[in-house]
């Protein structure tokens, strides 16, 4: 599978969005159990509540992009290799020849 820096950022945007469009639902959330609860009983409760739908989201949007078995916290068990010269990195640009252009691999 080849992809460009162009695909990449295409999907940072989509994940980011979705990111927002969880934090405003843990935000309703946590409002009403604030609403519910007294505050120094509820604050406990919305931290789990936060942890609990990010590591569902994370999850969710991990399978979504046919990455489950990827790392949780970002994409550490993923390499990249630059399509220039190949050298295996994990930056923007290659160390190596400082081209953008890169290919993922496992
Ligand atoms: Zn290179």
């Amino acid at each position: 599978m080849y992809i460009n820096c162009l695909a990449l950022s295409g999907d940072n945007k989509q994940f980011l969005s979705q990111q927002l469009l969880w934090i405003g639902i843990s935000l309703g959330i946590s409002l009403a159990i604030s609403f519910l609860i007294p505050f120094p009983y509820s604050l406990p409760i919305i931290i789990a509540v936060f942890i609990l739908l990010s590591f569902y989201v994370r999850k969710r949007t991990l399978r979504r992009m046919g990455m489950s078995g990827a790392s949780m916290f970002g994409y550490n068990s993923l390499s990249y290799y630059c399509m220039n010269c190949g050298t295996k990195h994990n930056q923007a640009s290659c160390p190596k020849c400082g081209s953008k252009m890169k290919r993922v691999g496992s």
